[in-house]
């Protein structure tokens, strides 16, 4: 890889642990006789990190190691037969993303060098993409055992395999925010280290609104359970069905209290001010 795919590919960190074309022999393919005898596999993985700390210290313990990630790979490869190059690309990068928690970003290629397909080639195979990153969720309840409806949000939340883990902040009872709801709210905030992506984080918390009841009537009326993205990462969109930054944080302080517990230092990426900064502003009135 060349410098500025390198620099392109791997926004932030300062440098990448790699293997390439590690050759496994297994059993993986559409065709029936591939599952029965093995072929050749070449797969190559980065591991996105910053590599400082190894460099000053010249200890491995401060990296990845490679060997480490071809013995993953090795075995992963050796578990049961997969149809698809997609689903061992994919399956390698989530694997590795989990084992190796320097790693920030992953990008696994596997290539089939001697697939069964008429004509002249080097390889065919397929890239598959990861990314760590953190999440800030707001939970709100308003209806029935509010607290057994957090409890049950942050447990399916951590449940999902794609959270890699959840931290909440303390819960706090607060008044109804727009002049709809009428119960009082038992709100948070939870911190989410994911492997999703925005979109697929959204999808997940609204599945999870569903499994607790949510039912969307009236805006900003009384509900069972809201989980809002405050936050990913750095991350802006736009659009009307994922907003992120969320709107409107900066007005409320059911958001702003909890947030402030876990991340004060946290930067708006479109306002460049600290969630702490944005906290004392609203109870300051400024
Ligand atoms: P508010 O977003 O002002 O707190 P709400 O949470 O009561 O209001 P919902 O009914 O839960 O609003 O969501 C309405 C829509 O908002 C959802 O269908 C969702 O697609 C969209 N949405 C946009 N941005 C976000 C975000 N960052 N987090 C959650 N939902 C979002
Ligand atoms: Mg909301
Ligand atoms: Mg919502």
């Amino acid at each position: 890889m060349n410098p500025s795919e390198f620099a392109k590919r791997n926004g932030g960190c300062n440098g990448c642990v790699f293997v390439e074309n590690y050759e496994v022999t297994a059993c993986h393919g559409v065709n029936p006789e591939e599952k029965i005898d093995a072929q050749r596999f070449l797969i190559s993985a980065w591991l996105d990190c910053d590599v400082t700390r190894a460099a000053e210290t010249d200890d491995i313990d401060q990296t990845i190691s490679y060997s480490a990630v071809c013995k993953r790979i090795k075995a992963f490869f050796l578990q049961e037969s997969r149809n698809l190059l997609e689903y061992l690309a994919t399956g390698t990068a989530r694997m590795l993303a989990k084992e190796f928690p320097l790693a920030e970003r992953v990008t696994v290629t596997v290539r089939k060098p001697d697939a069964p397909m008429k004509g002249v080639f080097d390889a065919v195979g397929v890239t598959a993409a990861v990314r760590r990153s953190v999440a800030y969720v707001a939970l709100g309840s308003s209806m029935g055992d509010r607290a057994a409806y957090l409890d049950r949000a942050l447990e399916l939340l951590s449940a999902d395999e794609l959270v890699l883990s959840v931290r909440e902040s303390t819960r706090i009872v607060t008044p109804p925010y727009g002049g709809v709801a009428q119960g009082e709210f038992l709100n948070s905030v939870a911190e989410v280290v994911t492997l999703h992506t925005p979109e697929s984080l959204l999808a997940l918390l609204q599945e999870i609104e569903r499994s607790c009841g949510r039912e969307r009537l009236k805006r900003w009326d009384d509900r069972t359970l809201d989980l809002d993205i405050l936050f990913f990462g750095e991350e802006v969109r736009g659009s009307g069905r994922l907003t992120l930054p969320h709107p409107d944080m900066e007005n409320r302080l059911f958001v702003l209290q909890p947030l402030a517990e876990l991340a004060p230092a946290f930067i708006h990426p479109l306002t460049g001010r600290r969630v702490s900064e944005m906290l004392r502003a609203l109870k300051d009135g400024r």
